[in-house]
């Protein structure tokens, strides 16, 4: 009763929104568009969520525009089901705000409205302009890098901001009609991954532009136009103007798209994989690497393609294995004993990684616990391997051994005793274990009297 009370109240709270403005063609920006009907189309509406349509239904009854936009209708020509959906409208985030009572308005710099529906989120965003203009919040580095870009504008603005023409494409539910600025549906129906406008400017604009080109011929099999591909190669070192966590996040979605290893190998076919993950650089060209960093990329498509989850830490922790490995050894070589050498190493390939592409921390944490675990596997007496099978990380970090069996780092025969110890009962579990041959430790006295000569060790 008081919830619904209070809903109420809160509800009236939200001011009507105010109607739009612009309404003149010319003003509303749609002129060049090609408007394409649902019968040439042919977009499954079964394939659009309910979300969704609520909100540009929301937005239109309000007398807004508003579309399906990007990436989710490129997907929905391709026939897949997108895994989310954006919408572009004129009303600006406060107006969106007001009408839909579950909404936030979230980003300082790029204001952006979330709208939920259920556990469904949609994000809303007005049109934007272009940055060349001289109003608004927008700032353009020598290099030509765009560092702020927020400035409202038309739909034809919007259209030629976004990066494809595949990814400029605009659908109204109501009229199931598609609004294409860019051709960006010829360019579908033929396979083609188009940059909109002069593809060196927009990469130099934004080096990111050259990932997602990447990332996304890759997982939706589109062929990169040639012009659109060629400047790439000469062009990827700017990636290393680009902010470590941005080139994270795009790096997390490349990994997870289902394509990793095809994009991997077109990464380093355009030369784009040197500022990004320095070491494995390194490991690609070490051929046991090479193997490792392969098997694993294999199984975390294999994964996603199952949708089954996939643990970012883990994909990092496997990138990057090689990389201890060799850290490694050159530590103990140094006289460290294994296991602080081990972390010593870890710490290194980290901090020596995060320069270029940080990782987040809740990340970086499990890839560590994974690797910090692998010794403990070589030690299959006495107490110890049951206790390994109580920690928390145990079956990440089998996961991970069973990848170092088969890609030949280790024994195929280590693999499969842990595979066996943990299925095993009590007393199988017994007649597996192996002689304890580490050598016996001085026992520490534990009298007050007589104080370990040892303590503090
Ligand atoms: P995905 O299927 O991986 O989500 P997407 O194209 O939808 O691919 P998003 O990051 O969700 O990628 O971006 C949504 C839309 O925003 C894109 O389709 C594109 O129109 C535009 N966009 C995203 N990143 C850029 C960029 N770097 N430059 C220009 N436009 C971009
Ligand atoms: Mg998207």
């Amino acid at each position: 009763m008081i919830k619904k009370l209070l809903q109420r109240v809160f509800q009236s709270s939200k001011k009507p929104a105010s109607p739009p403005v612009v309404k003149d063609a010319r003003a509303s920006g749609t002129g060049n568009a090609k408007r394409i009907p649902s019968k040439i189309h042919r977009i499954d509406r079964k394939l659009i969520s309910h979300a969704a349509i609520k909100t540009t239904d929301g937005l239109q009854k309000a007398g807004f525009e508003a579309f399906i936009v990007g990436g989710a209708v490129r997907d929905l020509l391709l026939k897949k089901r997108p895994k989310d959906f954006d919408i572009a409208t004129n009303a600006t985030p406060e107006q969106v705000n007001r009408i839909f009572r579950r909404s936030r308005i979230i980003g300082r710099r790029f204001r952006l409205v979330h709208v939920m529906f259920g556990d469904e989120t949609i994000e809303v965003s007005t049109f934007r302009g272009s940055h060349l203009g001289d109003e608004g919040d927008s700032k353009v580095a020598d290099s030509g890098r765009i560092l702020r870009d927020n400035v409202f504008g038309n739909q034809e603005e919007d259209a030629v901001r976004r990066d494809f023409t595949a990814n400029a494409l605009y659908y109204d539910p109501s009229s199931e009609e598609v609004l294409d600025f860019h051709n960006g549906v010829a360019d579908i129906q033929a396979g083609i991954l188009r940059m909109i406008g002069d593809p060196a400017t927009r990469y130099r604009e934004d080096p990111v532009r050259m990932l997602r080109g990447v990332r996304l011929s890759a997982k939706l099999g589109l062929k990169l136009d040639a012009a659109t591909e060629k400047p790439i190669s000469q062009l990827a070192d700017l990636l290393h103007d680009v902010p470590p966590s941005r080139l994270f996040d795009e790096m997390l979605k490349l990994f997870l798209s289902g394509h990793a290893l095809e994009s991997a190998s077109a990464l380093r076919q355009h030369g784009l994989h040197h500022g990004l993950l320095p070491l494995l650089d390194v490991v690609l060209e070490q051929p046991m690497g090479e193997r490792f960093v392969k098997i694993a990329l294999k199984n975390t498509d294999d994964r996603v393609l199952a949708e089954k989850p996939v643990s970012p830490g883990f994909l990092f922790a496997t990138l990057l294995w090689h990389e201890v490995l060799l850290a490694w050894k050159k530590f103990e070589k140094q006289g460290q004993r294994p296991i602080p050498a081990l972390h010593m190493a870890m710490d290194e390939v980290s901090d020596i990684q995060s320069e270029k592409m940080a990782i987040h921390k809740r990340f970086s944490i499990t890839m560590k616990e994974i690797w910090g675990l692998q010794p403990r596997f070589e030690q299959r007496s006495g107490k110890r391997p049951y206790s390994l099978l109580e920690n928390p990380r145990y079956r990440a970090a089998y996961d991970f051994l069973l990848l170092r069996c088969e890609s030949g780092e280790l024994p195929e025969e280590l693999g499969q005793w842990w595979t066996a110890f943990a299925l095993a009962d009590g007393e199988q579990r017994l007649t597996m274990l192996q002689p304890d041959t580490t050598p016996k430790k001085r026992r520490r006295r534990r009298s007050p009297s007589k104080p370990s000569a040892n303590a503090g060790d």
